[in-house]
């Protein structure tokens, strides 16, 4: 397994669209990395050019030491799976799986050795003698998968690989892929648009939006410290509730202003007083996750709202909220839930609010 570098990496389409814009992060040896970003944000474009089939306008890429930016996509030791399976339909599970192999003219008991063992892996074994058109959308993934496997790249690339499964076989192929990056311990780049899906599977996660990275880290830093008002918003369902409002001083602390009487207390962290302060008479956005507005009795300092839908899930229920005129989501536990029409009150913990810069979207702690 090797590492991959990519370094300023842009891609400019002839029409002069720039489709991705200095894209600069290594993928370490061994990791599973998630690509994420809605769509046509130059995730697939991104990924193509790791894998040889988009030209690099600029920026420079390697695949362990090897700088590969004019190295042919057969040459590049890597294996791409796409969101189409694309299997040869007029042959069995075993003979897709070994046909890569016997292009490359390993002896017949080379081939069966190493499909059995491909097949092992992904519990494919009862499957060998199979077309594709007798299996299932997951089994023929994990075909899909498995003629990855064979080839014993440097590098897996995964474009949406899941797309087309429905939700519960997402769920549990999504578990499998996890399962085989740990018995494998390979490099793998995988590319999705579903936040549910990144968030599960990655190590580490690039968010993208417009072409430009807009952040890199783990999945649960990516969640308690998004960089902007896109990561801070494109992650978490349902979303996360953004009020802005017109910072102030009051009974000695700062507070947000949302409307007529109806005011945030915000308390800080040290670190953020003076950015925070910086705002005063100006407009912030303040970030508050649901789970971090809980349903209180009346108090000074705390939100009222009336409740305007009850959303029960089972395990859960999501109360939608007209907090004076801003609309909110709480995410409750499912039991002795409010009625529509109700007014309702909303502690909040001062941790768990995250300040923005409305005008450029930058989260204040930097
Ligand atoms: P994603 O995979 O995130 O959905 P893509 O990487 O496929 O997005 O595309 C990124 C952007 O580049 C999109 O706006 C798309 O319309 C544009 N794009 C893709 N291919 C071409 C092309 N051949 N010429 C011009 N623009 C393109």
């Amino acid at each position: 397994m090797a590492k991959v570098t990519l370094d300023r990496l842009r891609k400019v389409y002839p029409n002069g669209y720039v489709g991705v814009d200095g894209a600069s992060f290594e993928i370490a040896d061994g990791e599973l990395l998630v690509l994420v970003g809605p769509s046509g944000c130059g995730k697939s474009t991104l990924l193509r050019m790791i894998a040889g089939l988009e030209a690099i306008t600029s920026g420079d890429l390697h695949i362990g030491e090897r700088r590969v930016n004019d190295v042919a996509p057969k040459d590049r030791d890597i294996a791409m799976v796409f969101q189409s399976y694309a299997l040869y339909p007029h042959m069995t599970v075993a003979e897709n799986l070994g046909f890569g192999l016997k292009l490359r003219g390993l002896k017949k008991e080379e081939i069966d050795r190493q499909v059995r063992e491909a097949a092992a892996t992904l519990e494919l074994e009862s499957l060998l003698d199979r077309k594709p058109a007798a299996l299932s959308g997951g089994q023929r993934q994990r075909v899909a998968l498995g003629r990855a496997l064979v080839r014993k790249p440097q590098v897996f690339l995964l474009d949406e690989p899941l797309s087309n499964l429905d939700a519960k076989l997402r769920a549990s192929t999504r578990v499998q892929i996890a399962r085989l990056h740990r018995q494998l311990g390979a490099t793998m780049v995988y590319v999705t648009h579903d936040q549910v899906e990144a968030m599960t599977l990655g190590q580490r996660i690039v968010v993208l939006d417009k072409g430009r990275i807009q952040q890199i880290d783990t999945p649960m830093a990516l969640y308690s410290r998004p960089a902007n008002l896109f990561v801070a918003t494109f992650l978490g369902s349902p979303r996360m509730n953004l009020l802005q409002g017109e910072i102030g001083e009051r009974d000695g602390g700062l507070d947000l202003s949302l409307a007529d009487g109806v005011h945030l207390s915000l308390h800080p962290d040290a670190e953020s007083v003076p950015r925070v302060r910086e705002f005063a008479g100006r407009r912030l956005t303040v970030g508050l996750r649901p789970e971090d507005l809980h349903l209180a009795d009346a108090a000074p300092g705390r939100l009222s709202a009336r409740v305007e839908t009850v959303e029960p899930v089972g395990s859960e229920a999501f109360l939608n909220l007209d907090c004076g005129g801003h609309e909110i989501v709480v995410r409750v536990p499912p039991r002795d839930l409010p009625h529509p029409g109700a007014t309702v009150h909303l502690r909040h913990d001062p941790d768990h609010l995250h300040y923005f810069d409305p005008e450029s979207g930058r989260n204040l702690h930097g």
